[in-house]
Order: structure tokens, then C-alpha cells, then sequence
């Protein structure tokens, strides 16, 4: 994907030189369940407060903020952390976030507008065009098989 200051990453498979984290969105109250990958193999729906995962990248050296809003559902989605392991799923891909340094334009809009958030370190977000994957129907049914 092109970002707004004309570098290109790709969004479908892990790269070198970036950071994964991932935010995780309670979905709706009726759908708050997790997906849990027993050591066994596999996978089960248990209950949870985080019923799906937004995958995000930085590109830059920045802060990103604890919780985004899920473009998804509106709800606050929840940062883990930069946890490894998550990241390696293949479940979670493509990337829906991307972080980056903010262009000059930006950071000129936010002096105008008397904000701080870059200034201070904070890196400017970019949600990527790529559809969330539907849940498989088992998740949906909610049968746990
Ligand atoms: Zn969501």
C-alpha cells in the first residue's frame, strides 16, 4: 500500500524493518467472544472480551496510542502490546493499521489547529484499504464443535 508520503508497504505478509502489534475489538456484546489457539492445535471459541484482532504496523520510530476505535464496529480496541507470537497468525493478516511519522502537511494542520499529538512524538495513523476478513461460521454460530 502507498502511504500519504509516497512510501510503499506491503500489508499481506510479514516484512523486515517494521513493528507488529495488534488491537483487540470486543465486537459486538452479543459476539464478545475470543478465539483461543490451544498448544494442542487448532482452535476454539472461548468467552472473552476480544472478539477479533485489528493487525497494525509501525513503519517509524513513534508513540502509538493504547486504544483506536474499530472502523469495524465503532468499539475500543484494546493495544496487546506488541506481543510476538500474535503477530505470526495467520489469521491476523492483512494489516488494517499503519503507523507513521506525519508528513509536513500534518504537522503544519496540527500547529493551525493548536494540537499537540505529533509534536510530542506521536505517529500519524493510516487504515489500510483491505476488508476485514469475514469470522468463519463457526465463530458466528457460536457452536464450539
Ligand atoms: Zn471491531
Amino acid at each position: 500500500m502507498m502511504l500519504a508520503d509516497g512510501r510503499e508497504f506491503e500489508t499481506t505478509h510479514a516484512i523486515e524493518g517494521v513493528r507488529y502489534n495488534a488491537y483487540g475489538c470486543p465486537g459486538t456484546a452479543a459476539n464478545a467472544t475470543r478465539v483461543e489457539h490451544p498448544p494442542e492445535g487448532g482452535a476454539r471459541v472461548v468467552p472473552g472480551k476480544v472478539a477479533h484482532w485489528l493487525l497494525s504496523m509501525d513503519v517509524d520510530e513513534g508513540v502509538t496510542p493504547f486504544i483506536v476505535t474499530c472502523p469495524d464496529h465503532g468499539l475500543a480496541a484494546e493495544s496487546a502490546f506488541y506481543p510476538k507470537d500474535l503477530v505470526m497468525r495467520p489469521s491476523l493478516w492483512p494489516v488494517r493499521i499503519i503507523w507513521r511519522k506525519a508528513t509536513k502537511g500534518e504537522r503544519e494542520a496540527e500547529l493551525r489547529e493548536g494540537g499537540d499529538h505529533y509534536r510530542r512524538g506521536g505517529l500519524a495513523r493510516e487504515w489500510t484499504p483491505d476488508l476485514p476478513r469475514p469470522l468463519p461460521s463457526w465463530v458466528t454460530s457460536g457452536r464450539h464443535g
